[in-house]
């Protein structure tokens, strides 16, 4: 059996949306967990299996935390943008838009991350999003789910191309962990099915199957729920997967 590529993802917001939208202490500390234990346990599991991940990482959280962003770049995983604060992008101007996504790219980049992606705060694009990270420079994004494979996709109304890797509700840690409160043998069966699922399509290898998995360092940080993330890598790892960050994919096989 041939191998399938897996882009283990993880959106760094920590408390920046609570801090933003000025929540209470335990919603803030939720997100804090993020960077207490969290990152600590994932880095951890990561070089373990000596697998490179992409970290999505909000540039308020990167200001507020750069010795994790640059525990981060350390181990060669790649960091990518995720807005300054988790805003919602199609609340904003266009021009205040813009200044977040700039300023963002910035603080990563002085970190020494070279940005080439973006994931949108929340999934939820807005109308000019992707042309502003186009012209960023970025290659590519991942919050659409208009296909289940990465793809190049023309802006709507430009004549701009970006590399798309889509997401997936049931392959994102915080809805099944957090919002639908399933237990940690449940989400390891959809994840495996998942799994399962794109290695028996007869048409992956020529379309390029990728899975992608979303998680969140406050989500799966938490000791019962990294072991279902382990168990999956195990899985896969016996099913000879290959572990890559989008970057790599979207230069490869796409530009
Ligand atoms: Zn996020």
């Amino acid at each position: 059996m041939s191998e399938l590529t897996v882009c283990l993802t993880f959106d760094l917001d920590a408390e920046s949306a609570q801090i933003r939208q000025k929540e209470n202490p335990v919603r803030i500390s939720k997100g804090q967990f993020a960077i207490q234990r969290g990152m600590p346990r994932i880095l951890s599991l990561l070089n373990k299996y000596e697998i490179n991940a992409t970290f999505f990482v909000c540039g308020w959280v990167a200001e507020t935390y750069p010795e994790t962003v640059s525990n981060i770049l350390i181990k060669e995983h790649e960091v990518a943008a995720h807005g300054y604060m988790h805003e919602y992008l199609d609340k904003l101007s266009y021009d205040v838009e813009q200044t977040i996504h700039n300023r963002t790219d910035t603080i990563l980049e002085n970190l020494g991350g070279k940005v080439q992606g973006f994931r949108a705060p929340y999934w939820i694009l807005s109308n000019y999003t992707l042309e502003i990270i186009s012209d960023l420079g970025y290659i590519y994004d991942s919050s659409l789910m208009n296909e289940d494979r990465p793809h190049t996709y023309t802006i709507p109304e430009t004549d701009k191309r970006i590399v798309e890797f889509p997401v997936e509700w049931y392959l994102d840690d915080w809805i099944l962990f957090e919002e639908k409160q399933q237990t940690p043998s449940a989400v390891f069966e959809i994840w495996k099915s998942q799994f399962d699922a794109m290695m028996e399509m007869e048409d992956r290898e020529e379309n390029r199957c990728v899975y992608t998995l979303t998680c969140h360092p406050s989500c799966i940080g938490h000791s019962y729920r990294i072991q279902v993330l382990e168990r999956l890598i195990k899985y896969m790892n016996s099913h000879k997967a290959q572990f890559s960050k989008m970057k790599k994919i979207a230069t490869d096989f796409f530009l």
